[in-house]
């Protein structure tokens, strides 16, 4: 199906399926659902009766369980990122049971249990689409940006770019893997082989990124706010053999560096924590202003580089490590209608892996 540059998908009406069946199915689809809503950015969100998506062809209509919360999500609803669909339904951590289908979709079944990542939809035409990096795709649509996600009970979701959950997770803990593990993930691919990682930010894509890069047999440094002792203590006992003060030099230098806090001021420290040929990795969406560093600092073959956004094949690589791994998600549960408060929590860097909001 076409889909025009710059436009969400917008909901095609589908003759109804009249098989019996479908039909059952749909009457058991209540006709509005709470939502939490960003009318404009800087405002908090707020909870409403919103129609029941309609499911457009190829689309899947998920019960939502589990939305994680991601630092995404707060610049989307404090204006950093300053192009949402509006008003939004944020959220695109969704791990959903499918309750319908819309035409042609017909992966899923009713009951499955399914993951819907940032990546929402691509073109499939563009250069960047044809070459394996739709990550970049020229006209991609994100969930809880572009289309709406899912701080609500429901949510419709293109469902060629859902993903298949592990049994070995349950919903609350399954829903970091979506952004903060599939980013992290792609970050940590970005940084090479290096032996010595530097983790800049200790919050959910890093509790993730400790556990499979020392999976992978790196060693682990983690940087944190000055004098954080409990970010710090928590990175240690996931397997991080030191912990420190995000400006202070580390024990040895580093073989690459990830930078998930969105600080400007990380990126020319973490340059200087690098040994020769090391690479920092920025993983956020948006960050403060990157101060000027002398050039002494990138000379050497030392790199910077950002990761935006994932693959699908990102996402099938990492969940199918995960639970090998096996990564292990410490999540807070937040009720939907406390997505404020979690905001706000995530604002202050008062989380402890990542928070979670149940419908
Ligand atoms: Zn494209
Ligand atoms: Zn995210």
């Amino acid at each position: 199906m076409a889909h025009t540059p710059g436009t969400e998908l917008t909901a095609v009406s589908i003759p109804a399926v009249t098989t019996p069946a479908t039909a059952d199915r749909r009457e058991a689809i209540p006709q509005t659902m709470r939502a939490m809503v960003l009318d404009g950015p800087g405002r908090p969100l707020d909870l409403r009766e919103l129609p029941v998506p309609e499911t457009a062809a190829g689309q899947v209509l998920l019960r939502v369980r589990a939305c994680g919360l991601c630092r995404t999500d707060l610049h989307v609803v404090d204006g950093d990122l300053t192009e949402p669909k509006l008003p939004l339904v944020p959220g695109h951590q969704i791990v959903g049971e499918v309750v319908t289908a819309g035409q042609g979709a017909e992966r899923f079944s009713p009951g499955d249990r399914v993951g819907v990542p940032w990546l929402g939809r691509t073109c499939g035409e563009c250069r960047f689409c044809r070459s394996g990096r739709e990550n970049l795709c020229d006209r991609a649509s994100f969930t809880g940006y572009g289309v709406d996600g899912g701080f609500a009970e429901f949510a419709a979701a293109d469902e060629r770019f859902c993903f298949q959950i592990s049994p070995d997770y349950p919903d609350l803990q399954g829903a970091p893997l979506l952004c903060a593990g599939l980013v992290g993930y792609r970050a940590l691919r970005m940084a090479g082989d290096g032996e010595r990682l530097g983790l800049y930010g200790f919050g959910a894509a890093a509790h993730i990124v400790v556990q499979v890069a020392r999976h992978q047999g790196r060693r682990v440094f983690a940087f944190t706010r000055e004098g954080d002792e409990e970010a710090q203590a928590f990175a240690l006992g996931l397997g991080a053999e030191w912990a420190g003060d995000a400006l202070l030099p580390p024990p040895e230098p580093l073989d690459a560096a990830l930078v998930f806090a969105p600080a400007g001021e990380l990126v020319p420290a973490a340059l200087a924590a690098l040994d020769k040929g090391g690479t920092v990795v920025c993983g956020g969406i948006h960050m403060s202003d990157i101060p000027s560093f002398p050039y002494r600092l990138l000379w050497e073959e030392r790199g910077v580089r950002s990761v935006a956004n994932l693959t699908r094949r990102d996402g099938e690589e990492f969940l199918a490590l995960a639970p090998q791994v096996p990564v292990r998600t410490e999540v807070t549960r937040v009720a939907l209608e406390d997505a404020n408060e979690a905001l706000e929590r995530l604002r202050a860097g008062a989380v402890r892996g990542a928070l979670v909001l149940v419908p």
